[in-house]
């Protein structure tokens, strides 16, 4: 249908919801549902809201989105993502509003637990694998929040205010390679304004950057509640306002385009986009669609066990003997914390109990089972304390399950501190002291200072948020039936003071400045030399990874490095061998180390196997700010192959032709830019009286020709006491410009 043959108001309607979820069902176009997203479909029954307040039916629990990403494993994320589409299917749900991909800037974000790292590599590469898993399965997927929603605070208003480079290279560079590479077919503008503009009606962000430079051709979901002002939204580039606001919206974008204020084109192209998004859905719709809730909870089982990070290990004490007498403790043993709260929180089919599956895995061994502590129970209990630690005593292990409570980690609210609950810390210290041999499993949605626990006991295994069937996972990993192989997408600090944003964080009076700039995550530390916990990358194994024969090739404009991994161990395993870029002689500013690439292999005891990972040239430029671009640098790369950020155990060279970026030179170019300047330079040597450039004839030292660089052209008129006309420097720039 041609949108210019509907009446106005159709054409409008068909721009905003008529309900929580669904969109308006217009002139023979019906209507199609988004509902939440990202991990678990989020059907409501009662009246719909977007912070998890009415029930919903039952659905698969994935693993939170920062747990898979610790898996690091495309293949496994677009599985998991393909399940949520069949899920999505039964539900008759058209599109999933996930995933959430913001980077987390900080460790307190409330919605860190939603989204999959401090790097925008791999938060862009599992967001892809996640779109296409989805989008495969005939529903759209809707990679959220677009963009630098990185806080929860004020989120509604506050303003991200943050400088072209790390808004380019870091918080929408997982956004650019998910649209660019999936095509995913809606994307969601945020809360929040960036640089003073409210993302949802920001024409820069919705127009100018998503769909001009990067092709987007999807349509633009406002978050829930986001648009204030619909004219103005519509004129930026946004398609659907979500949810129905009672009409508002309509009303005033109907009386705008009645005054000549909002340009009808417009309102067609939004109503286009939305229809050609219902036709797409409609046509993929699979009402037959039968779901095994067992094949997928061992599926959320399978994901679980590749997103659990063995943190440390010392003296081998993992895996366990499935033997003997074990002190299992904590009430998380008992009721598992395996999810966030607000518009992610999902009612699962079934959640597994920790408890329950090490007894599983282990049939032959005496478990004992002791709280410890009360959840949430603020200041330790004497007695749970004395009998957990007497309970360790008589063991020959105590596994000790320790985490955030349910409450303390949600959509509309950042978290205070970064600390595990004192009580906790007190039982542990009395667990570990009547059995040396303990270990600790943590649940958690943001990370977590560990330096109390890793001090305290030799082994800890990172559970994050596992979803409802992570208790299987974590019993899998214990007794070795499967060696962890997950990896952290953020780092754990030693303090909290030394995180990126802990200045800037939440920032004040609706304004938050990004001034960390580039320096976000392990770009931090590594830059300032900070020593961190546990680095980005890290995650140990049940077996050892040898790096040999490290080599690079040059592809074009980029290159494909690869190593040699052997299994020097006694057991099968994963590793995930990561690729960090440093351009040492580099113009421009630069973080030290950058992941630029990843890949993943399994291998037997003593196997050997030569994995590739070839660099995208998207994560090798740098933004331009002179020329507001992209740019691919020109000269020596060093690329690291390692086992984390900090463990890197091989480094290539590659050298790449690149593009040298030729700004006009102007009268505000200086000296040192005229003379960089190879055209120039030469016109100078040829045109100019050599005793005004010689140094050593003018008697100028060397630190007097430096001064001299950064002087501007036009200044250097003023100081040359009539030594150099600005007519014959016009002529000379004049020439050099042409000439370049
Ligand atoms: C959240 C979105 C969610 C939407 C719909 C909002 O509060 O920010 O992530 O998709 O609600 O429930």
């Amino acid at each position: 249908m041609n949108m210019n043959d509907l009446p106005l108001d159709a054409a409008v309607s068909l721009g905003s919801g008529t309900s929580f979820n669904a969109t308006a069902a217009v002139s023979g176009i019906p209507a199609i549902n988004l509902n939440d997203g990202p991990t678990g479909v989020r059907k409501q029954t009662g009246n719909a809201d977007a912070i998890g307040l009415s029930p919903s039916l039952p659905a698969t629990c994935f693993p939170p989105l920062a747990a898979l990403a610790q898996s690091w494993d495309t293949e496994l994320v677009e599985r998991v993502a393909a399940a949520l589409g069949e899920e999505s299917q039964a539900a008759d749900v058209q599109v999933l509003l996930g995933p959430g991909m913001n980077i987390r800037r900080s460790p307190l974000g409330g919605r860190n637990f939603e989204y999959l790292s401090e790097d925008p590599h791999v938060s862009g590469v599992l967001a892809t694998a996640y779109v296409r898993g989805l989008q495969s399965r005939g529903v759209g997927a809707s990679p959220k929040h677009f963009a630098l929603n990185n806080q929860e605070r004020d989120r509604m208003r506050v303003s991200a205010d943050v400088d072209p480079r790390p808004m380019r290279e870091v918080y929408l560079r997982g956004f650019q390679r998910v649209v660019e590479d999936a095509r995913p077919w809606t994307i969601m503008s945020s809360y929040n304004r960036v640089n003073g503009v409210p993302a949802s009606s920001d024409p820069f962000l919705l127009t100018q950057v998503l769909r001009d430079e990067w092709g987007f051709d999807g349509v633009v979901v406002s978050d829930w509640g986001a648009v204030q002002d619909r004219v103005a939204a519509v004129t930026a580039g946004l398609d659907l306002q979500m949810p129905f606001d009672g009409g508002t919206g309509n009303a005033a974008a109907v009386a705008a385009v009645e005054a000549g204020r909002l340009d009808r084109e417009l309102v067609d192209r939004a109503a286009e986009r939305v229809a050609q998004l219902v036709r797409k859905a409609t046509a993929a719709r699979r009402a037959d669609v039968a779901i095994d809730p067992e094949a997928h909870h061992a599926l959320a089982r399978e994901a679980a066990s590749r997103a659990i990070v063995l943190l440390q290990n010392a003296g081998d004490v993992l895996p366990l003997a499935p033997e003997g007498a074990i002190a299992v403790i904590g009430p998380f043993a008992e009721k598992p914390r395996f999810q966030g709260g607000g518009s992610a929180h999902v009612t699962p089919t079934r959640v597994d109990v920790p408890l329950d599956a090490i007894r599983a895995n282990a049939p032959g061994a005496d478990v004992s089972y002791s709280p410890g502590f009360t959840i949430g129970g603020g200041g330790a209990d004497g007695s749970l304390v004395e009998d957990a630690a007497a309970a360790a005593a008589a063991a020959d292990v105590a596994i000790v399950f320790l985490g955030l409570p349910e409450g303390s980690e949600s959509e509309g609210f950042d978290r205070d501190d970064i600390e595990l609950p004192a009580d906790q810390i007190a039982l542990l210290e009395a667990v570990a002291a009547a059995q040396p041999r303990t270990v600790v499993v943590l649940a958690h949605g943001g990370v977590l200072r560990l330096e109390p626990v890793a001090s305290i006991v030799p082994a800890i295994l990172d559970g994050n948020l596992l979803g409802q069937a992570g208790a299987g996972a974590v019993a899998d990993v214990l007794f070795g039936v499967v060696s962890p192989s997950g990896k952290l997408t953020e780092t754990v600090p030693v303090r909290f003071e030394d995180t990126p944003a802990f200045l800037d964080f939440p920032g004040e009076h609706t304004r938050v400045r990004y001034s960390e700039g580039l320096f976000v995550g392990y770009r931090w530390y590594d830059a300032r030399d900070i020593a961190v916990r546990y680095p980005f990358g890290h995650g140990l194994s049940y077996t050892t990874f040898d790096y040999s024969n490290a080599a690079a090739r040059k592809d074009g404009d980029t290159a494909t490095v690869s190593v040699r991994v052997t299994n020097t161990g006694t057991r099968a395993g994963r590793e995930v061998v990561q690729a960090y870029v440093s351009i040492p002689e580099s113009a421009q500013v630069r973080v030290p180390r950058a992941l630029a690439g990843f890949a993943s292999v399994e291998l037997l005891p003593g196997e050997s196997r030569d994995v590739e990972i070839t660099l995208d040239r998207r994560d090798l430029e740098y933004w331009d700010i002179r020329v507001d671009r992209f740019v691919l640098e020109p000269g020596t790369y060093e690329i690291a192959l390692g086992s984390s950020s900090r463990d890197l155990r091989a480094v290539v060279d590659i050298a790449l032709d690149g593009e040298i970026v030729r700004v006009p030179l102007t009268m505000e170019s200086t000296i040192g830019e005229l003379m960089a300047h190879p055209v120039a330079a030469a016109l100078v040597a040829r045109t100019m009286p050599s005793r005004d450039l010689d140094a050593g004839q003018a008697g100028l030292g060397v630190d007097t020709m430096r001064m001299m660089q950064s002087v501007p052209l036009a200044h250097s008129i003023a100081m040359a006491g009539g030594a150099i006309s600005a007519e014959q420097l016009t002529q000379l720039l004049d020439a050099a410009n042409s000439a370049s």
